[in-house]
């Protein structure tokens, strides 16, 4: 039979004793004083007192005993009661330390992974020492939840509780993102088919007998997931699932605030580079109508001048030709650099398609050196050329005006009489072209830059030098098209060395 608490045996033997003596006090007392005043038909005989008044004192004794009885059973149930409201009471202060310790510590705009770490080292305190706490953030891109900590005797298997939503059993999954109610598994023992399910896609949880799985949620929206598990079953009490509740709560605002804090920053971060990418593009226009104004000025200047002289004097048919032609080459500058623009414009709008087939750079190399010898006699061109270069899938005629403009720049800022060396050669998965001169060189800050439209920096070896800063755009653009890169490398005064790599593709043949 089921023994009564010490305490109820103390309080009912110690009102059964207080009963007796009181009973007997008052009896003793109470037959005195009828003796006394001479209502005892016999006299006071103390032996007499229990027989003669046998009944009366038995039912006496009786109410004294039951009513001491009833007093020591109440007595105890008030003193268990506020024992066990004391208990409570601290359990409860504990609690709300802890949740205001965890509120503090994750408190600021910390990283997911120190906040899961951080409200970790709090939480594994509560928990029993067997199990295994972790913690996983939700990914609304990619649906997927990753692992941010976990501390417990399993804490250094990898992840379990972690991967692809779509992977995850269709009863963990639905409550993770769905009606986000907490799944506890007391005894996987006890639930072989849903536990047959979680094993298949977390191998690691095997052994774990017992199993917690509470979303994270915020606003509404899964944030992750906090996952217990033990190698015992029953290690979850309803205490403790209620007091990781609330603390996953915190959490998971925690977690929210950590994204927004990331999102905002991303957002400021994206908002200042479209400032800048603003204020250079405002720039840019601005340089392009000074360069315009200024480019376009001088071929109209002389068409302006040139033409004015065949209209207002008397020339010979040959001084006609003469000023006809000088007209007809601004005419062409002109519309040399409306070209370029358009070009570019196009090409960065992809108006244009490559018409890429198996091409050979060296061919272009030297057909474009061949045509430059002409225009460019005081300049010494140079090849230099592999002839094991396998060929590459290119648009010819857009590699032509690479190396055209390439070559070009070579010999517009690099004074009479020196050599400029073009070099071809085979650079792993690449073919490289190289355009090496010995003219005025770049300054380093401004290496990057000439690649962006209308930079320009007006200095040749011989004072002015015209142009547009759209020639290297339209290179970069077109090598860019092909998969490929370009850069450059320069001493300033010393000289410039432009390098272009195009992918050689899948379909290479040595020629
Ligand atoms: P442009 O030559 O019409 O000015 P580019 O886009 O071809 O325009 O070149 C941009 C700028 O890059 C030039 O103004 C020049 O300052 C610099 N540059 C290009 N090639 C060379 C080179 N080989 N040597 C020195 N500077 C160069």
């Amino acid at each position: 039979m089921h023994r009564p608490p010490r305490s109820l045996r103390f309080y009912l033997g110690s009102a059964a004793v207080y009963a007796f003596l009181s009973y007997l006090a008052v009896q003793l007392v109470y037959d005195w004083e009828l003796d006394r005043a001479g209502l005892h038909a016999t006299g006071f005989h103390p032996h007499t007192v229990f027989r003669n008044t046998y009944a009366v004192h038995l039912v006496s004794f009786a109410v004294w005993l039951a009513i001491a009885l009833v007093t020591g059973a109440l007595v105890h149930r008030v003193q268990s009661t506020l024992t066990r409201a004391l208990d409570e009471a601290h359990q409860r202060a504990n609690e709300l330390t802890l949740i205001s310790e965890v509120g503090a510590a994750i408190s600021g705009p910390l990283p997911p992974t120190r906040l899961a770490a951080d409200f970790l080292a709090l939480v594994r305190q509560r928990v029993a020492p067997s199990a295994t706490v972790a913690i996983a953030a939700y990914d609304d891109a990619s649906e997927t939840f990753a692992a941010l900590a976990a501390e417990g005797p399993r804490a250094s298997d990898p992840p379990a509780v972690a991967g692809a939503v779509a992977s995850f059993p269709a009863e963990v999954r639905c409550r993770l993102l769905g009606p986000f109610h907490t799944l506890v598994v007391q005894d996987s023992a006890a639930q072989p088919a849903l536990w047959a399910t979680v094993v298949e896609t977390w191998p690691q949880l095997a052994a774990t007998r017992c199993f917690c799985l509470m979303p994270l949620v915020s606003r509404d929206r899964p944030m992750g997931l906090l996952a217990l598990y033990d190698d015992a079953p029953h290690r979850i009490d309803d205490d403790q699932l209620r007091l990781l509740t609330s603390l996953g709560q915190h959490l998971a605002g925690a977690l929210d605030n950590a994204g927004l804090v990331t999102s905002a920053e991303a957002r400021a971060d994206r908002e200042a580079r479209m400032n800048e990418e603003l204020q250079r593009l405002n720039k840019a226009k601005t340089d392009f109508v000074s360069i315009v104004a200024h480019e376009f000025r001088t071929p109209l200047t002389g068409i302006r001048g040139f033409s004015e002289i065949i209209r207002d004097y008397e020339l010979t048919l040959d001084e006609a030709r003469e000023y006809a032609a000088d007209i007809h080459s601004d005419a062409q500058r002109l519309t040399r650099m409306i070209n370029s623009q358009l070009d570019l414009d196009r090409l960065q709008s992809g108006q244009i398609e490559l018409q890429k087939e198996p091409m050979q750079l060296n061919d272009v190399v030297a057909w474009v050196v061949e045509l430059t010898r002409e225009t460019a006699p005081d300049h010494q061109l140079r090849l230099d050329l592999d002839l094991a270069l396998p060929s590459i899938p290119g648009d010819r005629d857009r590699m032509i005006q690479v190396v055209t403009n390439l070559l070009n720049n070579a010999i517009k800022y690099s004074p009479a009489g020196t050599e400029v060396l073009l070099e071809t050669e085979r650079d792993g998965d690449c073919v490289r072209l190289v355009v090496r001169d010995h003219g005025v060189g770049i300054e380093p800050p401004a290496l990057d830059r000439i690649f962006e439209p209308y930079t320009r920096i007006e200095t040749g070896p011989g004072g002015h030098v015209t142009g547009t800063g759209l020639g290297l755009p339209i290179v970069r653009q077109i090598v860019t098209l092909h998969g490929g890169r370009v850069w450059a490398e320069s001493v300033p005064g010393e000289g410039s060395t432009f390098h272009v790599t195009l992918p050689v593709g899948s379909d290479e043949t040595k020629e």
